[in-house]
């Protein structure tokens, strides 16, 4: 756990939060087997809202994640994302699938791939864009990641720090409305961790809905408009960042609190 201070200021003038419903998890249940993994999770994120989920390790984070863009099967209950219902239908599956991005710990690019070529994968064969215009795009969200220098180079040739900020990169050139991250900077060392944690601050600052899986309290305390606290495939506890940090309501969030803090 570490709790890295944010320096820079935060512009939060297009950090709102509409009306709008953007994920609707309802009574939902899953298993491994015999194993209840998740356990009546209700959740309703809305449009613009930046939610840092925490939790001990095995509490359910990323099976709860994973579940939102089916990488997971959920066995009770109901997910929208978007207006679209999760079901076992391609159909709504790929729908969700391309409204939602997500980046996990270990970045997942293609070792034998350009970073270019990772960005554009996915552009060119599953929204059929053409070549040029998928990497005028790519070039475009690469200089957002601030690395339109490693355009041309492999993976294994970047820094950890970088090689998330490519995989963040990735993500954005299918135009998600939602982004996901299982903990983005776990993998990382500390200089690293920051410029990726900058990124996800410049996307929370352009307005794009997020769930954040972290341990970065920081992060947390600065840019999420709440913080979801799982236990045991529950969750036991959710709250603005100041008083889920300074008035925890339930023993296990104290409990857990106090070992990070
Ligand atoms: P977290 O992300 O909070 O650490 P996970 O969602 O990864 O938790 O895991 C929750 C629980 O489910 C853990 O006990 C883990 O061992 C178990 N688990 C995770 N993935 C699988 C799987 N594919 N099959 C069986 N059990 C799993
Ligand atoms: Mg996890």
């Amino acid at each position: 756990m570490s709790e890295l201070a944010i320096e820079r200021e935060i512009d939060r003038s297009k950090m709102s939060i509409s009306d709008e419903v953007a994920i609707q998890i309802t009574g939902m249940n899953k298993w491994y087997g015999q194993f209840h993994v998740l356990r009546d999770i209700n959740l309703t994120v809305n449009r613009g809202e930046r939610i840092v989920i925490a939790g001990p390790s095995g509490s359910g984070k990323s099976t709860m994640i994973r579940c939102l863009n089916a990488l997971e099967e959920h066995q009770e209950g109901q997910i929208i994302v978007d207006g679209t219902e999760l079901t076992s239908d391609l159909k709504n599956i790929d729908k969700i699938r391309s409204e939602v991005g997500m980046c996990f710990q270990h970045f997942n690019l293609f070792p034998h791939l350009t970073i270019l070529e990772n960005c554009t994968l996915a552009p060119i064969w599953v929204r059929k864009t053409p070549k040029k215009e998928a990497e005028e795009l790519a070039m475009h969200f690469l200089e957002k990641v601030k690395i339109p220098d490693q355009a041309h180079k492999y993976p294994g040739m970047l820094s950890g720090g970088q090689q998330q900020r490519v995989a963040i990169a990735r993500s954005l050139c299918m135009k998600p409305r939602i982004m996901l991250f299982d903990e983005p900077t776990s993998a990382l060392d500390p200089e690293m961790i920051k410029e990726v944690l900058d990124t996800m601050i410049e996307l929370a600052e352009e307005g794009m809905t997020m769930l954040c899986v972290t341990h970065e309290m920081g992060f947390a305390r600065q840019v999420a408009n709440r913080v979801i606290f799982m236990a045991d495939g529950q969750i036991v506890e959710q709250n603005e960042p100041e008083e889920f940090f300074n008035n925890p309501k339930s023993e296990r969030t104290q409990q857990f609190l106090s070992q990070i803090l």
